[in-house]
């Protein structure tokens, strides 16, 4: 099995285009919205703060009411550092463990989804379905599903409802219907330098930063040990984890600063705002001692990200529509998170399939063998031809 000429060649040209998350990825924007526009099809298009980055949305059945979103992130992860055999925007069709492949950062996460969504444009322009596709290409889901969270306000804005999405990231064309939330923080702890030989008259940042990263720990563990289990997940509990911490400048002085930055994975049956509200009561209560010493002590928290658990069905239509479209009976659970959750708290009824692996995403030599790139090229013809979503 492989895919047409057509769509393979559109999932290379985007593979070809440097979006690693911190670049502009503007130039395949404005790509795809050229490729529409040839075929009459307006975009519109959401733009970050500094209009460096944009989401775009198009309608494929103008007129019709709001159907079904083909949704996919336009930006990648970085390659700095790893180990690539090929140019990783190359787009080189090679052998590879799973047959003809294309390589490339992207291929799997998810640039082949979003070719071949384009490359099917004119079937979903023709089709006779009651309802419109959309497609959404979004920027900087890699480092916190920011770019979406605006492509949906705007969809809020303007009125545009549509009755479901298919999140087109790497599950091998297996429908997915839950994945836990990511949330995550940063904790800046300042105390009052001293020299350490007066620790009375300092506040110890570090100490202090530790309890609360104890605190986290504690949590972890209670999770662990009492939350309800949410079977099918590689870890079926909701985990947190301290990823960085940085504090301290000398053996013999009392360090002023310290910072920590960990994280929440909730299960889709957990609440992640109540993991950190517990945390900020924690250090709350740590305060006062602090501020006896030094008023201008204190522990401060940002938010890094927040992408939210996704909790789909097994009896939504687009879920039944997408086990029909992939011939799969059963439905999957995946580790990572993605869009599905935003837009299903957004009232659409959201699944999560697409072409490829995740142990590919993120991995130097990243690939999408061809066969999957054909299964979601007749996913997309099946969709073309679809005429009902119930
Ligand atoms: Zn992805």
């Amino acid at each position: 099995m492989t895919p047409s000429a057509h769509a393979l060649e559109l999932a290379q040209t985007l593979v070809r285009m440097n979006t690693v998350s911190h670049h502009s990825n503007l130039e395949l924007i404005h790509f795809i919205r050229d490729h529409l526009a040839r075929l009459g099809v307006t975009s519109r298009l959401t733009f970050n703060a500094d209009k460096t980055k944009a989401n775009l949305f198009a309608t494929l059945g103008e007129g019709k009411p709001a159907g079904v979103i083909l949704s996919g992130h336009t930006d990648t992860v970085p390659w700095d550092g790893q180990d690539w055999s090929v140019d990783p925007l190359g787009a080189v069709v090679q052998d590879g463990p799973e047959g003809a492949s294309l390589y490339g950062r992207g291929s799997a996460d998810m640039k082949s989804f979003i070719g071949i969504a384009l490359s099917q444009a004119e079937h979903f322009l023709n089709s006779n379905a009651p309802f419109a596709i959309h497609l959404a290409f979004s920027y900087e889901e890699e480092i916190g599903c920011f770019g979406v969270k605006e492509l949906i306000a705007d969809l809020r804005d303007a009125g545009i409802r549509p009755l479901a999405c298919i999140v087109g990231e790497p599950t091998r064309m297996v429908p997915a219907i839950a994945h836990k939330g990511v949330y995550r923080y940063r904790c800046c702890v300042r105390g009052k330098e001293a020299h350490s030989s007066l620790t009375p008259h300092s506040v110890n940042a570090i100490e202090m930063a530790a309890r609360v990263v104890g605190r986290v720990r504690d949590m972890a563990e209670g999770f662990e040990r009492n939350e309800p289990r949410f079977e099918g997940f590689d870890v079926p509990f909701s985990t947190a984890s301290v990823g960085q911490f940085h504090g301290g400048i000398a053996d013999n002085v009392v360090p002023r600063d310290a910072e920590f930055r960990y994280e929440f994975r909730d299960l889709p049956t957990a609440n992640a705002a109540q993991m950190q509200a517990e945390v900020v009561a924690y250090a709350r209560s740590l305060e006062p001692a602090m501020k006896k010493v030094a008023p201008t002590a204190g522990i401060a928290f940002e938010t890094i990200c927040e992408i939210p658990s996704f909790l789909g069905s097994q009896d939504d239509p687009v879920t039944r529509l997408a086990q029909e479209l992939t011939g799969e009976k059963g439905t999957a659970l995946v580790a990572f998170g993605t869009e599905a959750g935003l837009f299903k708290n957004a009232g659409i009824s959201t699944v999560v399939c697409g072409p490829g692996s995740i142990q590919q995403a993120h991995q130097p030599d990243e690939y999408v063998s061809l066969a999957q790139l054909a299964r979601c090229e007749a996913f997309m013809q099946g969709l073309a031809r679809t005429s009902t979503l119930a």
